[in-house]
């Protein structure tokens, strides 16, 4: 087969779909390449939704490219379009509206979904997720002066919004059933710098908490007290949406499971982004992971595989996160009791370091960037470094990466 001539289908137009259609025309492919997305926007950026576009009463949403400049680059772009079934044999899609479209290469980039809590939606409140640009545009009309808002999980999108909600001039409390904040990344030095980065700015935390129950009124809590709410946000992790690929009868266990280059136990077709999961090599272990540089540098590489150029992708896990005027990064698996820690935590302007085998096996900054920056490399590279050096402040992270 000439694969530079072959049909490409593509199901989800997020981040992952969106570059990957790109990538694909950047590698020379002539063939069609039609771009399926369920929502009525054309692809866009989702990091500035918990972020810019809630603070900024006029922010516009971030489009990767207009509707023209899809058609521009010739990638027929299908918003609305939900794809409901896949047949393997056939290589076909089949949508809502009762149309097939005929595939020789699939490419699955249909994401994640929030986790939602359904005993919470059923009490009378208010109580809204935060996913897509409808979900920040309603959310952003919600946040007004006055009004209580409570945050069920202390996650990234948690905080995020926190820190809008007090921005905008509302009552803000976070609620996190683990012990301390962001649990997820480790960090214990980072936990400690947000809940006291959050409280000096008015939101209360309540960490080590469970929910009880709800009412019309508020949130009740198993230690008794009951936190008064006129909305809640949830943001208590998201499920990859595999249905679509379960039905097709691919590999699915954490997310789609693909190789090394992208592509499923199926010939032909593959995954990328929040819904695919990888071997990686950096961990030693099966991974799905859920941010923009994932979403974005998979999806190019699998896009490059799929019209037979060799291609590869493996890096370690890095994103990026912004609350008050703290810029946080974080690469690879951060924690630990032995995690080194340079610059003033006090001032809100440090890293962590944290080694495996001597290697950089995850880091923290805070409004840091030129340390990531070289982290990331450090990291990538796999280079045994010197504990010593790495704690002490005075030495240049650059002179580990040139040893
Ligand atoms: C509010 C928010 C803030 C974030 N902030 C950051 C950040 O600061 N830093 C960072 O690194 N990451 C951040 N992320 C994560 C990052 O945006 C995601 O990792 C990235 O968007 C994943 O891209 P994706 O294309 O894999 O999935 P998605 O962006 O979820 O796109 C998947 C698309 O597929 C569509 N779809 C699903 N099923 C079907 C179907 N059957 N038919 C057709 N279409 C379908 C979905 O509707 C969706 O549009 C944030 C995410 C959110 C939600």
């Amino acid at each position: 087969m000439d694969l530079s001539r072959t049909r490409i289908l593509i199901v989800g137009a997020g981040q992952a779909g969106a570059r990957a259609a790109e990538a694909l025309r950047d590698a020379g492919h002539c063939g069609s390449i039609t771009l399926l997305g369920e929502e009525q926007h054309p692809p866009y950026e989702r990091p500035q939704l918990s972020k810019a576009m809630l603070i900024n009463a006029d922010e516009e949403p971030r489009f990767i490219r207009t509707s023209q400049d899809w058609a521009a680059i010739d990638i027929e772009l299908g918003t609305s379009s939900p794809t409901v079934a896949i047949d393997v044999n056939r290589r076909a899609i089949g949508l809502s509206d009762g149309r097939e479209i005929a595939f020789d290469r699939l490419l699955l980039a249909t994401g994640t979904r929030p986790r939602r809590l359904r005993d919470l939606e059923n009490c009378g409140l208010r109580v809204c997720y935060l996913r897509c640009i409808d979900d920040a545009l309603e959310l952003r009309r919600s946040l007004v002066q006055g009004s209580k808002v409570v945050l069920v999980g202390g996650g990234v999108i948690g905080l995020e919004v926190a820190s809008a909600a007090i921005a905008r001039g509302c009552e803000v409390t976070v609620l996190e059933k683990a012990e301390r904040l962001l649990p997820q990344v480790g960090s214990p030095t980072l936990s400690a710098y947000l809940e006291r980065l959050h409280s000096d700015r008015g939101v209360a935390i309540c960490c080590n908490v469970s929910i009880s129950g709800a009412t019309a009124k508020g949130i009740a809590l198993s230690d008794g007290r009951t936190i008064p709410a006129d909305l809640v946000v949830v943001g208590v992790g998201v499920e990859p949406a595999v249905d679509l690929a379960r039905q097709a009868g691919l590999k699915v266990d954490q997310g789609i499971r693909i190789n090394s280059s992208g592509m499923t136990d199926i010939d032909g077709i593959y995954a990328a982004g929040d819904v695919a999961e990888q071997w990686s090599g950096w961990h030693g272990r099966w991974m799905r992971v859920e941010n923009w540089a994932n979403a974005q540098n998979q999806a190019i590489a699998t896009a490059r595989s799929m019209v037979g150029q060799d291609n590869s992708y493996a890096a370690p896990p890095w994103f990026w996160s912004d609350q008050f005027e703290a810029n946080i990064q974080v690469i690879g698996h951060p924690g630990g009791a032995d995690e080194i820690v340079r610059g003033d935590v006090a001032r809100g302007r440090f890293t962590t370091i944290s080694l495996r085998d001597g290697e950089v096996a995850g880091a923290v900054t805070v409004s840091s960037p030129k340390d990531m920056a070289l982290l990331r490399r450090l990291a990538a590279s796999r280079k045994r470094v010197n504990p010593s050096d790495m704690a002490n402040p005075a030495f240049d992270l650059k002179q580990a990466l040139a040893s």
